[in-house]
């Protein structure tokens, strides 16, 4: 693997890059409206944990994201609590999830499920689909001098134009995206709108893909996912839930299907802490 796809890489207009998903540690005490009414098993179930803007805040700009030590000492006890059946579900590569937790480590579908480790220890599995083709790579990366603010995320399999700085820029850069893939240059890609960001990734594989292939290794398999998300890219993953009787979490906006909306990632950690410490 070509050193590029082990870390994310930024370039961003704005001299001003700094953290963008920023994490408190979890709430002591949720309220009961914030807490989904169904039973949930450790022996019967799986957790599947989108992170950015599910389990992490999402804040202006995408470098230095920070866990506290409590989310890491709240996953490691479930991650015991329900031997081992949870896992992280992200865009990010892999070991970029694993240098954010350090040094707790989960199973993992990175890259939008380029990636999978099918435990913590497990080695990493790699997708053979080609990632992003080196010509496209470096026209969308171009987007990002389209004005202050627009911060394009090199995440390897995939790429992310972040426009949060610059909401205003979104139509242009939406135009921008359209124009490098005019004629059939995007037909293998899937371009995916999401929270003022726009992720360009290859298509043949997704956080569907990825979750329910993690579904098919014990300890997750024969057990009942539970799926927690945010944004459209996790929209693959709640529509593999069905084939599992598994149920959906939303964050910060009801998806059809869910059972259960979070307001925010703060009542994410909330309801683990409230799981992992009703178990102890
Ligand atoms: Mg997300």
């Amino acid at each position: 693997m070509p050193d590029s796809l082990a870390k994310t890489s930024l370039s961003a207009t704005s001299p001003d890059s700094r953290a963008i998903f920023v994490d408190t540690a979890p709430p002591a005490k949720p309220r009961p409206d914030q807490l989904p009414r169904i039973p949930i098993d450790p022996r019967t179930n799986a957790i599947f944990l989108d992170i950015d803007g599910t389990l992490l805040d999402i804040a202006p700009t995408p470098l230095e994201v920070k866990v506290s030590d409590a989310l890491r000492a709240t996953l490691a006890s479930l991650s015991r609590v329900f031997d081992g059946a949870i896992a992280f579900v992200s865009g990010r590569p892999i070991a970029e999830m694993d240098r954010l937790f350090d040094p707790l480590r989960l199973a993992a579908v990175g890259g939008h499920g380029a990636e999978i480790r099918f435990a913590p220890d497990s080695k990493i599995r790699r997708s053979e689909i080609a990632t992003l083709d080196d010509d496209l790579r470096a026209e969308f990366s171009r987007i990002g001098q389209i004005g202050d603010g627009v911060i394009v995320e090199d995440k390897g399999y995939s790429l992310a134009i972040h426009y949060r700085l610059a909401p205003h820029l979104g139509g242009e850069i939406m135009k921008s995206v359209t124009a490098v893939c005019k004629s059939d240059r995007c037909d293998s890609l899937e371009i995916l709108p999401g929270k003022a960001v726009i992720e360009i990734k290859p298509g043949g594989y997704d956080k569907g893909t990825g979750l329910r292939e993690m579904m098919s290794v014990p300890p997750f398999t024969g057990r009942k996912p539970i799926f927690v998300g945010d944004d459209v890219t996790d929209n693959a993953a709640f529509a593999a839930l069905q084939d599992f009787a598994g149920t959906g979490f939303s964050v910060g906006g009801v998806v059809p299907g869910t059972s259960f909306n979070f307001d925010g990632p703060q009542d994410v950690r909330g309801w683990l802490r409230h799981l992992s410490e009703e178990r102890r």
